[in-house]
């Protein structure tokens, strides 16, 4: 199979002809139709997150067909459309796996980082931690959703009782979060890179109240914050943007150091989370919201070969919305 790999901190990826796996107990060999490009790609291909696997394929918003199941795999039949997301294995044993907190696990894989994810044309996945996908989602359209979408969501629900929501960073998950906020009839304020004029119009096109840079105070207090974009400065700029009692919260797996701040930003309650890869429970619930408000997912398509103009173009904020990468174009 055809495979885009990387080796090491720094280094681009390279196309390599590698064998495909064979699917091992409880698992399946997927046919890879489209997987999208995450900011956390970045991350791990910069060496900014611990004990990667090497040599690594990337990708974890993998759309695909069952090829072949491993031995006693039984969920899904060969043909069957499925999506694998960041999560890809837990121990199911420690003390977070059994009080329903599996995205804390302490024994976690996860796909693309510490095992081979979807810049390719084939990858192997535990079937337990698969899912059906909606069918009125094409193949290009339904990838974004498996991170920005489902780790968006478990970060919007944090904000859940927010009536005005400021997303700081406008990019993959903030364009399909923006569509669940109009349906529940709150205001976004997003907020953008200075002068990205791309970003602002799609995020008023989607329904956004109010678009700004990042360093300005919105007219009107916001109520909560998500930070998608992985900058520390945002942290003191969304503080004071947030009325008392407000929420930040910290949406990515990354983020450069927050600078120290005076303590009356945090004062009155106002609060600092982050939110940290998903269970499985989201993923159902998420994809079973995206049946009833059908997101609009704007992508930008690359052939697999192309993974690296497409990782650039993200890194240099030329994406508004979200790239993906097919292995057949
Ligand atoms: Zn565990
Ligand atoms: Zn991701």
């Amino acid at each position: 199979m055809k495979a885009m790999v990387w080796d090491g901190p720094g280094r681009r990826l390279v196309e390599r002809d590698l064998p495909t796996p064979e699917p091992g107990e409880g698992e399946l060999l997927i046919r890879v139709q489209a997987c999208g490009v995450c900011r956390t790609d970045l991350h791990v291909i910069d060496g900014e997150l611990p004990q990667p696997k090497r040599p690594l394929i990337p990708g974890h918003e993998v759309v695909g067909t069952v090829v072949r199941p491993g031995l006693g795999a039984r969920r899904f039949s060969v043909g069957e459309r499925v999506g694998i997301p960041w999560l890809g294995k837990t121990c199911g044993n420690c003390r977070f796996c059994r009080s329903g907190r599996e995205n804390l696990c302490e024994h976690p894989e996860f796909t693309g980082y510490t095992r081979d994810g979807g810049y390719a044309e084939y990858l192997l996945a535990d079937e337990r931690f698969v899912f059906a996908l909606p069918e009125e989602y094409a193949d290009g359209d339904a990838a974004p959703l498996l991170c920005a979408g489902l780790i968006g969501y478990r970060s919007y629900r944090k904000a859940e009782r927010a009536n005005r929501l400021g997303f700081y960073g406008f990019g993959a998950a903030a364009h399909l979060l923006v569509q669940l906020a109009v349906v529940q009839e709150k205001e976004v304020y997003a907020f953008t890179r200075a002068g990205d004029a791309a970003a602002q119009a799609l995020a008023r096109e989607l329904g956004a109240v109010w678009t700004g840079a990042s360093t300005v105070v919105p007219p009107d207090p916001l109520d909560a914050a998500i930070l998608f974009a992985p900058v520390g400065d945002l942290i003191p700029a969304a503080l004071r943007a947030v009325d008392r009692g407000g929420k930040v919260v910290c949406a990515g797996i990354h983020m450069s150091d927050i600078p120290s701040f005076p303590y009356r930003l945090l004062w009155e309650e106002r609060e600092i989370v982050s939110v940290a890869n998903l269970t499985r429970q989201d993923g159902e619930e998420f994809f079973s919201l995206a049946r009833r408000v059908h997101f609009r997912t704007h992508i930008h398509s690359y052939p697999l070969s192309q993974a690296n103009e497409a990782l650039s173009a993200l890194r240099e904020g030329r994406i508004a919305g979200a790239a993906v990468l097919f292995p057949d174009r």
